[in-house]
């Protein structure tokens, strides 16, 4: 995840990587409660943090929910107890995989990478890498070897602009992540992030370096040490079911997962240092703790998910989460919601199916009732639409539809013609 002032996604490291010369290893860890003068480089980026901040505070698209925002507080302090205070993660309603952290401690956690996590565990490793840039001050480390390659004033403006374009998503402008998102589809994140990523990115030393102290950060907290490398696999193959053939063929490079340098490597890695780590008994309580956190958001988030417009991802990232056979309804229902929108061949017969496999589970949102009684009329189900539109209605007697609704029953009981 991420990096500094960039307030964004997750994007392409490699990129980045490529850009930047890597940063110089080896600097001391970040002391507590630090607060770097302002006359200095740091002192600087600082700043321009702190103004990252208050437009992340105000953004509409900050989740507001206290327990969510509790949890993964909760997370951070178990795994930085040393920087308590320093450390400030907010929620951001956005459906990329994305987290980061600023040098002035602020950082953010998007929606999209909360989706895809599936345990308390998993969250774990992914913020204790982002304390591994914070401790390691990597993102002055990436803003030195900026200053080195363009000189000062260069640096200086692309912090700037780099500051700027996030407050610009943060304050929902016409360069926000969900106007791209709506404009360019499944586009978005490669326009976007690779702007982006182009400022500030870290190497790929200090993703491996962020990874290892983030595993060393979540064992000694208590956590899987396999849940690095399952989630990054688990990035990895939603990449290869991206419905875009360039998305596909770049792997995690240029994906939604991709800000940083995700490769087999970084993989193996991790596999190898949980090898070397007695396992954990269970990881049953922390997927508990962690499904509860997120399932107020679920529903919401899918939505947000299938705006991307990558139903092989989406589809694919489903599956993954049912496979735990929690949450099955508003899964379902998801699933049914992307065939609906894909309209590829035989899609809509897959919805149908699905939104009635939905409607089995009681979690299911009701609209699975009434979008399924309008797939079976169109297919020309009339007792099949007929259940489903009484299901609905019974289901939801305050429906502000339900006069529409009753006109398709009464036309559907008189037998004539829709
Ligand atoms: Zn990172």
């Amino acid at each position: 995840m991420p990096r500094v002032l960039r307030p964004r996604a997750k994007g392409l490291a490699l990129l980045a990587a490529a850009v930047l010369a890597a940063a110089p290893a080896g600097a001391q860890p970040r002391a507590p409660h630090l607060r770097p003068a302002d006359t200095s480089d740091e002192g600087g980026i600082w700043a321009l943090s702190e103004k990252a901040e208050l437009a992340a505070r105000q953004s509409a698209e900050r989740n507001r929910d206290p327990a969510l925002n509790g949890y993964v507080t909760g997370v951070v302090a178990k795994l930085a107890p040393e920087y308590q205070g320093d450390i400030r993660v907010y929620v951001m309603d956005r459906p990329f995989f994305n987290a980061q952290m600023a040098p002035n401690g602020y950082g953010e956690v998007w929606s999209g990478l909360l989706l895809r996590v599936e345990t308390e565990d998993e969250l774990a490793f992914v913020l204790g890498h982002e304390v591994g840039h914070f401790s390691e001050n990597h993102s002055i480390e990436a803003y030195r070897a900026l200053k080195a390659r363009l000189g000062a004033t260069m640096a200086v403006q692309f912090a700037v602009a780099a500051v700027a374009m996030g407050a610009a998503v943060n304050a929902g402008s016409a360069q926000g992540a969900s106007d791209i998102m709506r404009a360019a589809g499944a586009l978005n994140d490669l326009l976007y992030l690779g702007q982006l990523a182009a400022y500030f990115g870290f190497s790929r030393e200090n993703e491996v370096e962020a990874d290892g102290l983030g595993f060393q950060r979540a064992v000694k907290a208590g956590y899987d040490p396999a849940a690095g490398a399952h989630l990054w696999r688990s990035l990895i193959a939603e990449t290869g079911a991206s419905s875009f053939k360039r998305v596909r063929e770049q792997e995690a490079r240029v994906s939604i997962f991709s800000t940083h340098p995700l490769s087999s490597d970084r993989v193996k890695a991790l596999d190898d240092l949980a090898a070397k780590t007695p396992t954990k008994a269970s990881a049953a309580a922390d997927r508990k703790a962690y499904r509860a956190a997120v399932r107020p958001h679920l529903a919401a988030w899918l939505k947000d998910d299938l705006r991307r417009r990558d139903y092989g991802q989406s589809l694919a990232l489903i599956d993954r989460l049912s496979a735990q056979g929690e949450d099955l309804g508003v899964l379902t229902f998801y699933r049914a919601e992307a065939y609906r929108q894909r309209r590829g061949e035989g899609d809509l017969e897959l919805a149908r199916k699905a939104y009635a496999q939905a409607g089995a589970h009681a979690d299911a949102p009701v609209a699975a009732w009434r979008t399924l009684g309008d797939l079976s009329l169109q297919a020309g189900d009339r007792p099949a639409a007929k259940t489903a539109y009484e299901t609905y209605l019974a289901r939801a007697p305050q429906a502000q539809d339900r006069w529409l609704v009753e006109a398709s029953l009464k036309k559907l009981s008189e037998g004539s013609a829709t």
